[in-house]
């Protein structure tokens, strides 16, 4: 288990695994006739499934590893008071970051106005062409909207237990089952507690350790991913005329990963942009394979843990919590959009209307699933708000998924940022003790 045969790390691995993954994907999309059909089917019936493979198995320990890690967590803190405080400090700091992230991207949107450069011909085809994608999401919007305003409180108490486990989508009832397990630990006489904390102890330390092996395979399959991906786009004349909305995004996004958090990190934590991002980056290459926060969990809390120094105590709640409603990218991604829909529809938004996207956007973000596309659905409720035509979300589906793999970046970074400036607070930020994955090669 010498890592001397093998020095590159792991960022370097998964970062040639997207680029093989591209150009595959590249090649069999430019082969003409039949010979590219047949390209295009091979990467799809033979590349792509790999990636399938690679997301099934981070999203399988996604549950256990929330369950054992959180009732550790929650139960190694003694006392009640602790969990609050830290609680409090953690939604205080997500809303705070979500509110500043559609903040950047409101004044981009309305100083670089995307919209503008859209022509009446551009945005009929693309009307037309989407119109049924767009309706999907407007009905499945719709069906969340239709709930009563507490609705998202009660749901966040499950009635089974393991009918909640049995889903990824019903992450926030699982994290509820197990602090309130750990609470539990907590208040039992430590000696009936202990056999207990010694088994999610040695249960979280496993999980852990499959995180390590799933790795191993995370190369092969960010290129599997992206190879897939790239064969199934869309055509590329579509990503041109949407190229001024994409780079607004883009832009935004780019604030928030490369200065905002970085920044964040440093005054808060005085730890440097770079130790940040070579802890982090790993989980967020992932995070923009998969587009997902859900599945990119597991890799996110270990970098954290290992390579960040954030103690396991905090990291076990923070980053859950995080994955499921700190999403900075998505509310940032919806204002953009909202604001540019309203601008190619010719539809001017006063102080008002882009008040009620801060509000919206916060709350939308926080209740879309940690999952590819989920952002896109709520962005319905964000325009409903806004006095937007739901319709227009058909303007913008053909590049959300490049859009959504960026802003699951941004989603990964933020929960990552937090949990450092959450341990520093409660003093849980320690050294990190680096190891390196790259011992299993
Ligand atoms: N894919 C995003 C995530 O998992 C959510 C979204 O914006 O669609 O974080």
């Amino acid at each position: 288990m010498s890592n001397k045969k093998n020095t590159l790390a792991l960022h370097w691995k998964i970062l040639i695994g997207m680029v093989l993954g591209l150009i595959i994907g590249i090649v069999a999309v430019q082969i003409d006739g039949e010979t590219g059909t047949m390209a295009k089917q091979l990467v799809t019936d033979w590349v792509k499934p790999f990636g399938t493979i690679f997301i099934n198995m981070l999203k399988l320990i996604a549950m256990p590893l929330i369950i054992a890690s959180l009732i550790k967590g929650v139960s190694d803190l003694q006392d009640i008071s602790k969990l609050s405080k830290m609680g409090f400090r953690t939604i205080a700091i997500y809303i705070l970051t979500t509110v500043i992230a559609v903040t950047i991207g409101l004044v981009l949107v309305n100083t670089l106005k995307p919209g503008a450069g859209v022509s009446e011909k551009t945005r009929d085809s693309l009307i037309h062409e989407y119109a049924g994608e767009a309706t999907k999401r407007i009905e499945a919007a719709n069906e969340q909207a239709k709930q009563g305003p507490l609705q998202a409180l009660v749901d966040i108490v499950p009635n089974n237990f393991f009918q909640a486990a049995s889903s990824n989508r019903n992450m926030l009832q699982v994290i509820f089952f197990a602090v309130f397990f750990g609470i539990g630990i907590i208040l039992i006489p430590p000696e009936k507690a202990q056999p207990l904390k010694d088994f999610f102890d040695g249960f979280n330390e496993v999980v852990l350790k499959l995180v390590d092996l799933i790795m191993l395979m995370a190369p092969i399959g960010v290129l599997a991913l992206l190879a897939g991906l790239v064969v199934e786009a869309p055509s590329a004349d579509l990503f041109l005329a949407l190229l001024s909305y994409s780079v607004t995004v883009v832009a935004g996004l780019a604030i928030l990963i490369i200065f905002f958090y970085p920044t964040l990190v440093k005054l808060t934590t005085g730890k440097s942009p770079k130790f940040f991002f070579k802890g982090i980056s790993p989980a967020q290459l992932l995070a923009f394979s998969t587009s997902s926060s859900a599945a990119t969990l597991p890799v996110t809390m270990e970098r954290v843990e290992e390579h960040l120094g954030v103690d396991k105590e905090v990291s076990s709640f923070v980053l859950p919590v995080g994955a499921t409603i700190n999403m900075d990218g998505t509310s940032l991604y919806q204002a953009v959009a909202a604001v540019f829909i309203a601008q190619v529809m010719g539809i001017h938004l006063g102080l008002e209307a882009q008040l009620s996207i801060v509000l919206t956007a916060t709350l939308a973000s926080i209740g879309s699933a940690a999952v590819p596309g989920a952002g896109m659905v709520m962005l319905v409720i964000v325009l409903n708000a806004a006095g937007i035509p739901e319709a227009g979300l058909a303007l913008i589906f053909a590049v959300d998924r490049p859009l959504d793999m960026m802003r699951t970046i941004a989603n990964v970074t933020g929960d990552a940022t937090v949990s450092m400036m959450v341990a520093k607070s409660v003093n849980k930020l320690h050294d990190p003790k680096v190891k390196e994955w790259d011992d299993f090669a």
